[in-house]
């Protein structure tokens, strides 16, 4: 596994303050959710500013949230990521996916003049916010009802966050191999949500085993690329 301090660096003042009104309509905002994650640079539509902060509550909040045995699945890909990922945040892609991974070719200006001014490899992905919000798999309906809103987070907000995470996880598996099919890659997100809402139902509602019973996501509705 990368050592991650051993990667180049961005320094983001420097460089932000040179980019953000390079970026028409735009803004950006960085996330830095520890050193398991990448360095994050959230774009986003300025009136959407939400879309950026959602994102981060569930990259700084939620997923140190889950132990190990969740976000172990990860390891491989996340140690071979680039440090620095650009998030293009929208409401919505016209093809229906709740995301996409960027290959190097179709990479924006603001990623090329990141990776200009830094010299490292920077990474480029879209997330659907918007639908991602919207996302709502049936096996998981009935589960709002067991769920009061007491706690700090609803069971909304809950699904909401796991949702953002493993479509955030499944993009960057894409980016770290590009070349796996997938199948496989949309196989481990779809687990790592059903584990991820059942663990967090469990910690905010004291739900004993989160989920009752198997629960399987419909694929067709996780549309990923
Ligand atoms: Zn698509
Ligand atoms: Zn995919």
């Amino acid at each position: 596994m990368r050592n991650r301090s051993q990667k180049p660096r961005v320094k983001p003042p420097g460089v932000f303050s040179r980019l953000a009104s390079a970026v028409c309509g735009r803004t950006q905002r960085l996330i830095q959710a520890g050193d398991a994650l990448p360095l994050v640079v959230a774009t986003y539509p300025r009136q959407n500013s939400w879309f950026a902060s959602e994102l981060s509550d569930a990259l700084r909040l939620t997923f140190p949230a889950l132990p190990n045995r969740i976000t172990y699945s990860y390891g491989d890909a996340l140690a071979r990521v680039p440090s620095v990922v650009v998030a293009d945040l929208r409401s919505s892609n016209s093809c229906t996916c709740l995301g996409h991974h960027h290959p190097t070719v179709i990479h924006s200006r603001l990623t090329r003049a990141l990776q200009a001014d830094t010299g490292g490899r920077i990474g480029e992905i879209d997330l659907a916010v918007g639908a991602i919000r919207k996302w709502n798999p049936l096996p998981l309906a009935g589960l709002a009802a067991a769920c009061n809103d007491d706690g700090p987070e609803s069971f909304e907000e809950i699904r909401f966050h796991a949702a953002l995470l493993a479509v955030f996880l499944h993009e960057l598996e894409h980016v770290a191999y590009p070349e796996r099919p997938e199948a496989e890659v949309r196989m481990r997100s779809n687990s790592f949500f059903v584990d991820a809402v059942g663990e967090l139902l469990g910690i905010e509602f004291g739900l004993a085993s989160g989920m009752p019973g198997p629960l399987t996501v419909e694929h067709r509705h996780l549309a990923l690329a």
